[in-house]
């Protein structure tokens, strides 16, 4: 098939029904979760009582609970037909890692039975030598281990029981993303609560909150296989900018074509079954870019929903005929895919955090925890951009249409104000809400809700919008745990330091709002003047202003991943026991590993793409013009009618030659780094590859242009994206 056999073919796909739901929503709603629901009806009284004690208090499984548990769990199970059980975990690679076990075992009457218990339920010992460990099984023990979480239940994907785990060293480092998430949300939950307790004495627990906004990409998948450069990097490493792009902003929130909202039919229920809140969706900025938000959960779980959701994904599309693109920067020259982290907290007795409460009392509590997010933001500004860089997201980050690589915070007209405010009046005034009491009284205020909404900044990569921070850099393909993780542990780092303010100043002999205030203005005062910024987050100015202010603006990521064992950072993860300086240098071995190796692919690729399909496709060009320059030599006995074919030569031999120059270059470059022993010096030189990947790129983009269609091997960007 040519490529407009292809084309055709994928323009005339039918839409694919989707399939049919069991009801109303509500009803089938959760139905491959194990949840709160099914734990009362399949566990006896006991274990149900010992399961919820682990999942509200924090407390380990013990064996007979798990024996009790697995029991249910089966029951449950075999009902729904499964036959295989699965750990469940997410290793420093990108996506989950499974391995099924079926559930057989031999009943000693030469036949089989299904078997289940606590030990299956609750540990597994994978042999997991393969996954990226950074060095720390290679020195210790090559086995880890992975243990049941149970504050994320346990769910059925097709004929298997998956079980949510932690994967970890027997050392006892981490190797996966779960177990510093949780450690960051204890040490959040730890750090908040006393503060918490100044406002509300009944406070015993204070939650992470997370709702992703996952972007993505949808192509047709016939046309994706044509691309290698797409089915084996995920993106497009050449393609001529189509004629029309975004520029008509006719893509953004319009009606969604029929054959993709099929997909996204099947895909939220697929994710309703399994209990995943799926809410918003809609067309993005980019064509055939689109957006999928559930309403935000708990942050451990949200970040597995997450997880499922990228998966069923990559499923469900294919079902449809499509090939789903995670990848940050899929095509140049038009919007790349972020996965927006709206972010919060909130304590157990249901109060919002981040939030303008009801009374002085609660907007007091508001403003301590949106000054001290604040103040974390600032103080680790460097290691949150490092918490979201990777090869991929680094065509994203920096480029117009994404947050720039500087991460600033911006609050809206409103909250600069308040804030303003509160360092010009007595420590004593209370903070009102606009409009309740009469303006002598209050002299800050702040509405109580943020209904406006053009005061929104799209340039900034932590935004505040009423009653979160939306942390935007985050990448589309990421594990959110990674950013989650890291901020979670700075603002619990911050809380700790605020409280040992907040009782300086009550030994001072103050009452309790003014100490609070007298500790907090030091800290708005700085915030202010350093990592908040309402501007316009692109331009070059704020460059050169955020050098000035001291924030980060390193835009080499291998550089950037350094942050993770500066002092500060090695500080602030140990203090709030997240990470071991051990375990966050490993992590940064992996992460050039990984980052090198990524270059690396798409450094192979593009070379033998731009070798093996568009020098030929553009040599058979030429040939096709000197036989006429030929021809017409023999006919006129002159080249006076041929200036066009000779101008089209000229191009063609400039461009092969600067492809061909280029190609080799970039295979020596490759070569020398190769052997460099040093893990991030490597990462280093292929950060230079990287670079000269969009040097290849032009002459090969330029031949796109000249080379006659019909001889263009590769499906083209109008094609890819106008086509679905
Ligand atoms: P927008 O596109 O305006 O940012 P969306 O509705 O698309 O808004 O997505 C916002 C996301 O933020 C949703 O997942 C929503 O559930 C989530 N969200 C709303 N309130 C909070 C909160 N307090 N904490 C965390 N996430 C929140
Ligand atoms: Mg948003």
């Amino acid at each position: 098939m040519d490529r407009f056999d292809l084309v055709k073919e994928s323009f005339m796909k039918k839409e694919v029904p989707a399939c049919a739901p069991a009801g109303k929503t509500s009803d089938y709603y959760g139905e491959l979760v194990f949840d709160r629901k099914k734990m009362c009806k399949y566990l006896d009284a006991e274990s149900l009582q010992a399961l919820l004690a682990c999942i509200e208090g924090g407390k380990p499984l013990d064996r007979k609970t798990a024996d009790g548990v697995a029991r249910g769990m089966k029951e449950w199970a075999i009902e729904h037909g499964v036959t295989h059980v699965t750990h469940w975990f997410q290793p420093l690679t990108e996506g989950t890692a499974e391995k099924h076990d079926s559930l057989i075992d031999y009943d000693g009457k030469g036949g089989v039975i299904e078997t289940f218990d606590g030990k299956m339920l609750a540990q597994q010992e994978p042999d997991a030598s393969s996954f990226p460990s950074g060095g720390i099984r290679a020195t210790f023990e090559a086995r880890g281990y992975t243990a049941w979480d149970p504050t994320s239940p346990v769910f059925i994907l097709d004929d298997t029981l998956c079980i949510p785990t932690v994967f970890i060293s027997y050392t006892g480092e981490a190797l996966d993303y779960k177990t510093p998430l949780k450690k960051a949300l204890k040490a959040v939950s730890d750090a908040a609560v006393p503060i918490c307790k100044y406002f509300d004495p009944g406070v015993t627990k204070v939650y992470s909150y997370l709702g992703w906004e996952q972007e993505y990409f949808l192509v047709d998948e016939g046309l994706y296989a044509a691309r290698t450069d797409l089915m084996i990097t995920g993106r497009t490493l050449f393609g001529h900018s189509s004629s029309k792009n975004q520029q008509l902003d006719d893509h953004y929130f319009a009606a969604i074509p029929p054959r993709v909202a099929a997909f996204m039919r099947d895909l939220e229920i697929a994710g309703h079954r399994l209990g995943i809140p799926l809410k918003t969706r809609h067309n993005e900025v980019a064509p055939n870019q689109f957006e999928l938000a559930p309403i935000y959960g708990e942050t451990n779980l949200a970040n597995d929903q997450n997880q499922i959701v990228m998966n069923l994904m990559n499923r469900i599309a294919r079902k449809h005929g499509f090939v789903v693109l995670l990848h940050e920067k899929p095509f140049d020259g038009v919007n790349g895919s972020g996965k927006h982290n709206n972010w919060s907290l909130g304590t157990d007795k249901g109060t919002q955090l981040l939030a303008p409460g009801k009374d002085a009392k609660g907007n007091l509590q508001f403003i301590t925890f949106f000054v001290n997010v604040l103040a974390a933001v600032q103080k680790h500004n460097a290691l949150l951009k490092a918490s979201i860089a990777s090869a991929t997201n680094a065509h994203r980050l920096g480029a117009n249409e994404a947050p720039p690589a500087i991460v600033s915070a911006f609050l809206g007209r409103t909250m600069t104000d308040v804030l303003h405010k509160l360092l010009e009046v007595p420590s004593d005034t209370p903070i009102e809400i606009a409009g309740k009491k009469s303006k002598s009284v209050g002299l800050v205020e702040i509405p109580e809700v943020f209904v406006d909404n053009t005061d929104r900044n799209r340039t900034s990569p932590f935004a505040f919008t009423g009653n979160r921070f939306e942390f935007r850099a985050v990448g589309s393909c990421a594990n959110c745990a990674g950013a989650m993780t890291t901020l979670n542990a700075a603002v619990a780092e911050q809380l700790i330091a605020f409280k040992e303010d907040v009782e300086k100043e009550i030994a001072k002999g103050k009452k309790m709002p003014v100490a609070i205030m007298d500790a907090l203005k030091p800290i708005i005062k700085s915030v202010i003047d350093t990592v908040c910024f309402d501007g316009n987050g692109y331009t070059e100015e704020w460059k050169k202003e955020a050098e000035r202010r001291g924030l980060d603006i390193e835009t080499n990521v291998p550089k950037m991943f350094c942050q993770f064992t500066k002092p500060a950072s090695v500080e602030m993860f140990t203090k709030t026991g997240v990470y071991s300086e051990k375990e966050l240098e490993a992590r940064n071995d992996v992460k050039w590993e990984t980052y090198v190796k990524k270059v690396q692919i798409e450094s192979r690729v593009m070379v033998r793409m731009a070798l093996n399909h568009i020098v030929p496709a553009a040599l058979e060009y030429k040939g096709k013009l000197l036989k006429e320059v030929m021809l017409a030599k023999e006919i006129y006995g002159n080249l006076d009618n041929c200036t066009t074919e000779l101008r089209i030569l000229d191009d063609i031999n400039k461009y092969v030659e600067a492809v061909r120059v280029k190609a080799t270059a970039m295979k020596e470059a490759r070569k020398k780094a190769n052997v460099i022993e040093d893990t991030y010096k490597r990462a280093l030189a292929y950060h230079e590859i990287a670079e000269s990947l969009y040097d290849l790129r032009k002459p090969i983009d330029k031949l796109e242009e000249v080379v006659d269609n019909k001889m263009w091997p590769l499906p083209k960007y109008r094609e890819l994206l106008f086509i679905s």
